[in-house]
């Protein structure tokens, strides 16, 4: 094993399971992640939760992961303080176009963990995450399978934690001065205020302001922004928006 610095920082990893409809997968998953060192754990919306079955499938090893699950009733919410969040998806193409395999987005994730909480999204066993839940992921990582994609929930738990678990060798580790980046709470409000502003100066159109939303936070995830950046677009929509108003009324009272 490489010498601790090189390593990413587990502590600020958080393995969050979006409507998991099994609670054994749930406790599968806890035992994978006890194994590669991963503590954190959020469960949001389960379907069913009975702890003796979680239990059953994480091991006494695991119980304290098990112990520690925070449960939340809504992504958006879990996922508003961590810096980085990644999506998991087994399906491929339209707004999973962009995809990272586990290795390369491990080795990139060794810095970055350093300074920022990272949050790894899985979807549900049925359906895997929507297109609304993807909205919310700055990365996309694909787990390279042969036809059949689908692997089992716990499973791909299980590779992603090993792969974060032995990233760092041989990567760029000494980034100089890794940034800490804007949270989700903060992205999500700017994202919110541009909508806002740019359905009023008709930039995007009001019908259909996700497909533009959608082109804006790609552009904007590709930057890695920080929180003084985010300061700064939010300051610029302020400013368009007192200079509409101002002109609007400064217009009225011409004309009165
Ligand atoms: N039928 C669903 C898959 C659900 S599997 C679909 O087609 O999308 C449950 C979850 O396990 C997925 O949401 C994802 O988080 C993870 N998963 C399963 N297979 C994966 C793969 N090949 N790569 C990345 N994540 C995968």
């Amino acid at each position: 094993m490489k010498s601790s610095t090189e390593r990413i920082c587990l502590d600020h990893i958080t393995i969050v399971l979006q409507r998991p409809r099994f609670p054994e997968n749930i406790g599968a998953a806890a035992r994978a992640m006890r194994n590669m060192g991963i503590r954190r754990m959020i469960v949001v919306e389960p379907e069913n939760y009975e702890l003796s079955r979680v239990l059953k499938m994480a091991t006494h090893v695991a119980a304290d992961v098990v112990q520690e699950i925070r449960i939340a009733q809504d992504l958006r919410a879990a996922l508003s303080p961590f810096h980085m969040v990644v999506g998991t998806t087994a399906r491929l193409g339209g707004e999973r176009e962009v995809v990272q395999s586990p290795s390369r987005i491990a080795g990139r994730l060794v810095s970055l963990s350093r300074e920022n909480t990272i949050a790894i999204v899985f979807g549900p066993e049925d359906r895997g995450l929507s297109n609304e839940d993807l909205r919310l992921c700055h990365e996309l990582v694909n787990i390279p399978t042969d036809e059949f994609s689908s692997l089992n929930l716990a499973q791909a738990v299980m590779v992603i934690c090993y792969e974060l678990y032995t990233a760092g060798g041989g990567g760029p580790l000494t980034e100089p001065n890794t940034p800490r980046l804007a949270t989700r709470h903060e992205l999500d409000g700017m994202y919110d205020q541009l909508r806002d502003i740019l359905v009023r100066i008709n930039y995007i159109n009001p019908e259909n302001p996700d497909y533009w939303m959608n082109k804006i936070r790609r552009f904007f995830t590709r930057l890695q922004l920080k929180a003084g950046e985010v300061s700064i677009i939010r300051g610029i929509c302020r400013q368009i928006d007192w200079y509409g108003k101002k002109n609007h009324a400064d217009g009225r009272q011409a004309k009165e």
